[in-house]
């Protein structure tokens, strides 16, 4: 095979074609909404392959591929990546994702770019149906009619395919490559309803006296906030709100105000940090009633997040904060807008298919508040019932939850041969049975089975993680066997 890249590190790598064409994708910038760069490398790869290729308005692209002698008449496949790419890079690396490829680095049996993410999601479905569609190559790999959907702005909110005109595809079984590994298949995927809340609190100067507390909260695992919701985990956020309605609640404290509440962002929030002010001889008081719910906060989450920490510290007194009515108010929001499963699965209870979590919480010294929540399910009507109850519990405390994108989720089918097909070929490769993935975090098979009911849809890739950070490594062993199982299942008539 000739090298056009310079990537010296994938030469020799197994299989060969897919790590040719993964160095190919992560030589063309990437970062979600200027997929520029792919985009024209795309429209070359099919012109010089004489493949017709449509790039639409979004700037997605869909290529059709004949199927290779033998082949030509079994009916057509989809297979569907994202081009874009997470951009995250660790502190004091400098490294432009909008101009730069990625740097890639061989150690052992990782895969990686140091100090930055490294784009396997989804530049594993990228090399995939590249190696797939290729047909200059000396050795063509057997496969029918391939249709070859490359989306962007995955990551920013499902942009590109929400765009892309469904009706284009004429195949009724697809892949996608943007969750499982080899030995598990995902059967499902959540939809999601992003909401909002923005409201400007009036601040005032606070009275002689008042003493101000800084309130952290950390050592929470955070995780993925659909991909984890079912793990239990702590969100930083709702045991802040927990720890200011303790406060509240409590006689000997007549008020307390908020001057400023922050949190780390995003997905289950791992820390949140605030500042309140108390009357003078209220705040030993405060501090023993926080600690005291702390310990309640402790026990509860003493598996799941072990070094889960509360800190408060006497802080400089800020000039001026929300009033007490609202500070309670906020209290609550933070408490009520849950980070959790809200329903499991019927028969696979410790899978999630329904949950919600707050993305961020914002209370800035000048008294703008703002908070980002999402319900994710892959049942829609049960997205839609849960996001509603959310609305009105925010609106008994004088809060409008917008909602300013959704989408549908994938239910999981009862009958799916293309499914049997992938356990089977499975079993048959491998010798034991490949496992099952339902999970809420969001791929792109949602919109097209929204758009295309009768669609047969896995999820399956090579085994990588750490996705959107900069520990995202692909392991490189897990990459033949993936491969042989999408030979061996493209051809299943
Ligand atoms: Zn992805």
């Amino acid at each position: 095979m000739e090298y056009k890249h310079t990537y010296e590190c994938l030469k020799g790598l197994q299989p060969e074609p897919f790590f040719y064409w993964f160095g190919e994708v992560s030589a063309c910038p990437r970062p979600s909404g200027n997929e520029k760069a792919l985009i024209e490398y795309l429209k070359k790869y099919a012109e010089q392959r004489n493949l017709p290729c449509n790039v639409d308005d979004a700037g997605n692209v869909f290529i059709r591929v004949p199927g290779t002698p033998g082949y030509e008449d079994y009916p057509a496949f989809l297979i569907q990546g994202h081009m874009d790419i997470v951009a995250v890079k660790d502190e004091g690396v400098e490294f432009d994702f909008h101009t730069q490829p990625m740097n890639l680095v061989v150690e052992g049996d990782k895969l990686y770019a140091p100090g930055t993410t490294l784009g396997a999601d989804n530049g594993v479905g990228l090399a995939t149906m590249l190696a797939l569609g290729d047909t200059l190559t000396d050795e063509p790999i057997p496969h029918p009619p391939l249709e070859l959907l490359f989306t962007v702005e995955e990551e920013t909110g499902m942009k590109g395919i929400k765009r892309f005109d469904c009706s284009k595809i004429t195949a009724r079984r697809m892949l996608n490559c943007d969750s499982g590994d080899e030995h598990r298949v995902a059967v499902c995927c959540g939809g999601m309803s992003r909401s909002r809340i923005d409201k400007t609190f009036e601040i005032s100067p606070l009275a002689e006296g008042w003493k101000a507390l800084h309130i952290s909260l950390t050592g929470g695992l955070g995780g993925h906030s659909g991909g984890m919701i079912n793990k239990g985990r702590a969100c930083a956020a709702n045991n802040m709100g927990e720890l200011l309605t303790a406060i509240m609640s409590e006689e000997e404290i007549p008020e307390f105000r908020i001057c400023s509440l922050k949190t780390s962002w995003p997905s289950i929030i791992k820390v949140c940090e605030a500042v309140i002010a108390v009357p003078a001889d209220s705040a030993e008081k405060a501090v023993a009633c926080m600690e005291e719910r702390f310990a309640y906060i402790k026990g509860i989450y003493k598996y799941s997040d072990p070094d889960l920490a509360l800190d408060v510290t006497a802080a400089e007194t800020p000039a001026a904060a929300i009033s007490a009515e609202d500070s309670e108010k906020v209290a609550q929001c933070l408490l009520y807008l849950e980070t959790a499963m809200y329903r499991s699965h019927y028969k696979f209870t410790q899978s999630a298919v329904t949950g919600g979590a707050i993305g961020l919480a914002e209370l800035k010294e000048d008294g703008k508040f703002h908070v980002e929540f999402s319900v994710r399910s892959s049942i829609n009507e049960d997205r839609q019932l849960q996001f509603k109850k959310y609305v009105l519990k925010m609106k008994m405390l004088g809060f409008d939850l917008v909602e300013y994108d959704s989408w549908k989720g994938w239910v999981e089918e009862p009958v799916s041969p293309l499914r049997d097909a992938v356990l089977e070929a499975h079993q048959e490769l491998f010798g034991y049975e490949m496992t099952t993935g339902r999970g809420i975090g969001g791929i792109e098979v949602g919109a097209i089975k929204t758009a295309i009911p009768e669609m047969d849809a896995v999820a399956f890739a090579p085994y990588s993680t750490g996705a959107h950070t900069t520990n995202e490594h692909l392991v490189i062993s897990r990459t033949q066997p993936f491969w042989d199982l999408v030979k061996k299942m493209i051809l299943v008539k």
